[in-house]
């Protein structure tokens, strides 16, 4: 998704959940999808004649958003719902704390029975692609 791709997303894409979407975007407030919905629901059940240009403005109905790269944490308003971003103090050692098994087996497949203590698993993650891109997956800062 790029923001041209916003120009096409429709009213029922909109409505429906539609491909691509991350959220919406409704007065200075970011909501997850089933949320962000409801919101588009009332709001168009509020103003049922409203035209599509209206609906390009954020602050009258909710309005679809595709998160690019994005350094800040945005959350639902509505649900609390981690939508973008690294999660505020998601560090790394949660992950290892919660992955270590996991971890350890992963690694002991490349490289068998090396001592794995939380140093070691820190270095693997910085390092490995794969468990790398795991940690950032799940909000966490590598
Ligand atoms: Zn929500």
């Amino acid at each position: 998704m790029t923001d041209s791709d916003k120009d096409t997303f429709t009213l029922a894409d909109a409505l429906q959940g539609g491909p691509g979407l991350d959220g919406y975007a409704f007065q200075a407030d970011v909501y997850c999808v089933p949320c962000g919905q409801d919101h588009v629901r009332i709001a168009f059940f509020a103003r049922p004649t409203v035209d599509w240009n209206t609906f390009r403005d954020s602050e009258e109905v909710p309005q679809p958003i595709f998160f690019g790269e994005s350094e800040t944490e945005q959350c639902c308003a509505d649900c609390g719902e981690h939508l973008y971003g690294p999660e505020a103090g998601k560090d790394l050692q949660g992950f290892i704390d919660e992955h270590r098994t996991e971890l350890s087996i992963t690694i002991w497949k490349q490289v068998p029975n090396i001592p794995l203590d939380d140093d070691a698993l820190g270095q693997w993650i910085a390092n490995d692609e794969g468990l790398y891109n795991w940690a950032r997956e799940e909000g966490y800062e590598v």
